[in-house]
């Protein structure tokens, strides 16, 4: 039998990285994406051949620019589920951000999602149905000092779960998102030693996440009944 396909965004390191391993497990056909470790990403897809006897394939590309998108789709003709993982963030006051810097944010986190829906929404109505996933954070619910734009990416990435949900919910389309706290990640290296205790102090599980259970969530996100769908899970430790 033909194994299902999942294309993941942003798969060489951290969440991403974890997600590909979590649906290799399912039995899942690959599609990985990352912007530059291109050579580590496609050892790690190596590993999960052998490992799973699953096929993956491996892109080069700018979830943000939209040609670089369509370059990858050209090669899709399968598309079961889709995780939009890919994501960046920019720590520092508003008004020292360049419009440059708040654009490249937009771009990534959300821009992004929406080239990939777009391309990915018309394959999976040919199969009768499909998966859709959003990577998304905390602070698209609740906003954080310092991230505005990041914040406010993330906000809008959850409305268009919520609003996508609705509109592909009659054709067997599932669309949710998970809303991480602080996972442990190269995201959070900008944070020094006794910036991470502090984090840490304040989120009851009194620890980080790990990337291997948001892939956990993800996981059992994908394989629930399309019923479920429009959510925006927590994985915060009980933080927020
Ligand atoms: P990492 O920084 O560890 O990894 C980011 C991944 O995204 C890498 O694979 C990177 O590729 C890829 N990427 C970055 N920019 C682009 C781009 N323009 N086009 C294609 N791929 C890109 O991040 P995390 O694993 O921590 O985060 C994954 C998602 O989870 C993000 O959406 C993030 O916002 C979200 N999240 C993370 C939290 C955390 O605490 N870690 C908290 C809340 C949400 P490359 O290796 O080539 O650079």
């Amino acid at each position: 039998m033909q194994h299902k396909q999942a294309l993941i965004t942003g798969a060489s390191r951290g969440i991403g990285r974890a997600i590909a391993e979590e649906l290799a497990g399912q039995g899942y056909d690959l599609i990985l994406t990352c912007l530059r470790s291109i050579e580590g990403m496609r050892d790690y897809a190596r590993y999960l051949e052998e490992t799973y006897a699953v096929s993956c394939t491996t892109f080069r590309g700018d979830v943000g620019d939209p040609s670089s998108t369509e370059r990858l789709f050209a090669s899709v003709n399968k598309l079961d589920v889709l995780v939009n993982n890919a994501g960046i963030s920019h720590i520092g006051l508003l008004q020292d951000m360049s419009p440059e810097e708040w654009r490249r944010v937009m771009a990534v986190n959300l821009d992004g999602v929406f080239y990939t829906c777009r391309l990915a929404v018309p394959l999976m109505l040919h199969a009768g149905g499909g998966r859709i996933l959003n990577i998304s954070s905390v602070w698209g619910n609740v906003g954080a000092s310092m991230e505005v734009a990041y914040s406010a990416s993330k906000g809008a990435v959850n409305g268009f779960t919520r609003a996508l949900a609705k509109e592909l919910a009659p054709s067997n389309i599932q669309v949710n998102a998970i809303a991480c706290g602080v996972i442990d990640t190269d995201m959070n290296r900008c944070f020094d030693e006794e910036e991470r205790q502090a984090l840490i102090r304040e989120i009851p599980a009194d620890r980080m996440g790990t990337a291997r259970e948001a892939a956990a969530l993800a996981g059992q996100i994908i394989a629930s009944p399309a019923y479920l769908t429009g959510q925006i899970i927590t994985l915060d430790g009980g933080w927020i």
